[in-house]
């Protein structure tokens, strides 16, 4: 089903009309990146609005709406309303959790039509990839594995967490990155204990762990991967505590298949973690769903009550955090399958000293 027919099923009783804000809704449908815009969705006819730095483009790359340019003569609201009366619009589905209260507030004010938060429906097609969706994840996550397998070349002892961020980020762009999917995450010796851990100038020493956590986009799509490695050497806690996290990790991806809860994914990693002694150390949950969003529904976490069906994406990224002293978390996406998964990552998961 083409993307734009997804979002045609949701008209009915409840709206008539959508009213598509965010980047990725507007992306998913009309299957064109635009940075900026607006666009309404409904039987009689469907519209997208963008300013003149993005028209050509849009007007270039949007299928299956009517492209039309927003002004200091046309504002967005009143290109909605004209769509609205002619659509013969009373029920407007829009996207609460991608607009501020302003945007919201001068919506409610001018356009002439009911507003019904609709956002969970319109953005959980997201969920189930397409397969050219899935193809963009598969290309971003290579190029992930791409710079991981170089930097591990370049980190050194006496590097900062920071000259390794730079190095780290020079490596995701060099290998194809066309973005970075979030500010990687770089931290070494007693602050990789912090999950997301900002870098800083701590110089990098034998005997540290180094987690780096990073990704990048490519068309559009995000990469996700967490490596941890030695430097010089690691003690037997180091060693132990590694193994725990993979041994997790291994065990909820063997758990990862259609027809499961994300709850009952993150329970069997949890366990591995808990019989080792360490379940007070492994705080966040064990997955979270990813596309367009680094960070997207559904979650494999205690409270992941969803259903998972093929098509859907996971991280795997159990981590156990010991303050400070040190944390390990390894982490790859893996695509779920009618009886299992495909993981996408394919960087090494034996500990690496360096
Ligand atoms: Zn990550
Ligand atoms: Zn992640």
């Amino acid at each position: 089903m083409k993307n734009i027919e997804k979002y045609l099923s949701l008209l009915g009783e409840t709206v008539d009309g959508l009213l598509l804000t965010s980047r990725y809704s507007r992306f998913y449908g009309s299957e064109c990146d635009i940075a900026e815009g607006v666009a309404i969705v409904t039987k009689k006819g469907c519209r997208y609005f963008t300013d003149s730095r993005y028209i050509e483009a849009a007007q270039k790359g949007i299928v299956g709406f009517e492209v039309l340019e927003t002004n200091r003569c046309n504002p967005y609201n009143k290109l909605i309303n004209d769509a609205i009366a002619q659509f013969g619009v009373e029920r407007l589905g829009y996207e609460e959790g991608y607009l501020t209260v302003g945007e919201f507030n001068s919506f409610a004010d001018e356009l002439k039509a009911e507003l019904i938060p609709l956002g969970g429906k319109i953005n959980s097609f997201r969920a189930v990839k397409e397969c050219w969706e899935l193809e963009r994840m598969r290309k971003a996550q290579e190029i992930t594995d791409k710079a991981f397998s170089e930097i591990i070349t370049r980190l050194k002892a006496g590097m900062t967490e920071k000259q390794l961020q730079v190095e780290l980020i020079y490596c995701l762009y060099k290998n194809g990155g066309e973005g970075l999917s979030f500010d990687p995450i770089v931290v070494s010796g007693p602050n990789t204990s912090l999950p997301h851990g900002v870098a800083t100038d701590r110089v990098i020493q034998e005997g540290d762990f180094v987690t780096m956590d990073f990704g990048v986009l490519l068309g559009g799509y995000c990469s996700d991967m967490t490596r941890t490695v030695a430097v010089g050497y690691a003690t037997e806690e180091m060693k132990q505590v590694y193994e725990t996290v993979l041994t997790a990790q291994q065990a909820g991806i063997a758990a990862t298949k259609a027809g499961v809860t994300g709850q009952q994914i993150d329970a069997v990693a949890r366990r591995v973690i808990a019989d080792a002694g360490y379940g007070d150390y492994f705080g966040h949950g064990y997955g979270h769903s990813l596309g367009m969003e680094v960070h997207e529904p559904p979650n494999c976490n205690p409270n992941g009550v969803t259903v998972m069906t093929a098509g859907m994406v996971t991280s795997a990224e159990p981590g156990i955090y010991l303050p400070g002293k040190f944390g390990v978390r390894i982490e790859d996406v893996v695509i779920f399958t009618e009886d299992g998964c495909e993981d996408i990552t394919h960087s090494p998961k034996n500990l690496i000293i360096i």
